[in-house]
């Protein structure tokens, strides 16, 4: 007899998390490790929102806020998505959860029953098919290709439609591609939305990490009919360094929104009540050390994409947002985990594979890592690409 749910046979443990540990674990025992593994920023939160919560403990709050927040940190994401991206929500269509990948489990519980389709263009961040699986449903994938800068095209999101399809999940900046969507992209996509009345799932997480002039959009922002379909998902985790605080939101239409409400009171009531108040800190603060950290990450991506485009046996396409680069290894040969595995245990370099995310012929490498590391992890890269 199985002790666990019938549910969570299938379901495997995060890859990505898997070659951290194994990592981590090389490095306590003494070994040089050069890790493109990271999933997170590897700068420190800025000192103004620890003190902000701090504060907030010393002051006493400590205990249950509002199921899905504060008022003032409500109000403060709301003076945000009208700022930033040109969305106006009430306050009632906000809430906020435990972090962004809460905030996208919430939203697939939501709208999703068993039986319905979730159309997850390949390749995807690695928890979307496992919260569509979780609540019932099922991923549907469509394989985007290298030549389109791994972006879902009208025709193909078109040609994935069933008779179930439910919703389609977009990350734009995109984790593991790096890739942007442009207005004129989104257009498209709402349109055969909206003409099938598919729910679109916006994550956003990445969406002040865009170089070359790039833009990001929030597709609800495209009209009216796109706003009525879309729930905008964002957080704190990336762009304030804040991933250990656990602290994402979603603005979606009123009926979602309540549902997201009563399932979070249910669960995990709310999130964390002194980390809420940095989290308004965060956004209310000042905003110019986003700049910086944007800079920094250009130069770094600037620099792996000079390395990178000279190596002979692989492909990659200039990322224009989040701080991934997905290498197309599909000269090589080898699986993604085999791959990863002799990369880390005879080169010391940790990658994650691809296959994490519905590629196998890639791997990704995150520069959330510094450029003395950059630079020591792809000179080992480039010996390793030599003899195979
Ligand atoms: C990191 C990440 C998240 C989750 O962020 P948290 O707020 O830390 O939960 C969500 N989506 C993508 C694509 C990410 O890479």
């Amino acid at each position: 007899m199985s002790l666990i749910a019938e549910k969570f046979a299938t379901i495997p443990p995060s890859q990505t998390l898997a070659i951290t540990a194994a990592a981590k674990q090389m490095r306590a025992e003494g070994h040089d490790i050069a890790s493109f593994g990271a999933g997170e920023p590897d700068l420190d939160t800025p000192q103004y929102i620890k003190d902000a919560a701090i504060q907030a403990l010393q002051d006493g709050k400590t205990k249950y806020t509002p199921a899905t927040g504060i008022p003032e940190l409500k109000e403060a994401i709301q003076a945000k998505l009208l700022v930033d991206n040109n969305l106006e929500y009430d306050i009632s269509q906000i809430s906020v959860n435990c972090g962004a990948k809460h905030s996208c489990f919430n939203a697939v519980l939501a709208c999703c029953d068993p039986g319905d389709e979730v159309i997850i263009p390949a390749p995807y961040w690695v928890s979307y098919p496992e919260m569509v699986r979780l609540a019932g449903a099922e991923p549907f994938f469509v394989d985007t290709k290298r030549e389109n800068g791994w972006k879902i095209t009208p025709e193909e999101f078109e040609d994935s439609i069933s008779g179930r399809t439910r919703m389609i999940i977009l990350n734009s900046p995109g984790n593991p591609t790096g890739a942007v969507y442009s207005k004129e992209e989104l257009e498209a996509l709402v349109e055969v939305a909206a003409s099938e009345d598919i729910i679109i799932l916006s994550d956003e997480i990445y969406e002040k990490l865009v170089y070359n002039g790039k833009e990001h959009v929030s597709i609800a922002s495209i009209n009216e009919e796109a706003k009525n379909l879309t729930i905008t998902i964002n957080g704190l985790s990336k762009v304030y360094s804040m991933t250990g605080w656990r602290l994402g939101y979603t603005a979606a239409p009123e009926e979602i929104a309540k549902a997201i409400s009563i399932i979070q009171s249910h669960t995990t009531s709310n999130p964390t009540s002194f980390a809420q108040y940095g989290a308004v800190a965060a956004l209310q603060g000042d905003q110019s050390i986003i700049k910086d950290m944007v800079e920094e990450y250009d130069m770094r991506r600037q620099y792996m994409l000079s390395r990178l485009s000279k190596i002979n046996n692989v492909e990659v396409v200039e990322p224009e947002g989040a701080f991934y680069f997905l290498v197309d290894t599909t000269k090589m040969g080898l699986t993604s985990m085999n791959l990863t595995e002799k990369l880390l245990s005879r080169y010391q370099v940790a990658a994650v594979p691809g296959v994490a995310f519905g590629y196998d012929n890639s791997v990704r490498f995150s520069y959330a890592t510094s450029l003395d590391i950059i630079k020591k992890g792809l000179d080992r890269f480039e010996e390793f690409c030599l003899a195979h």
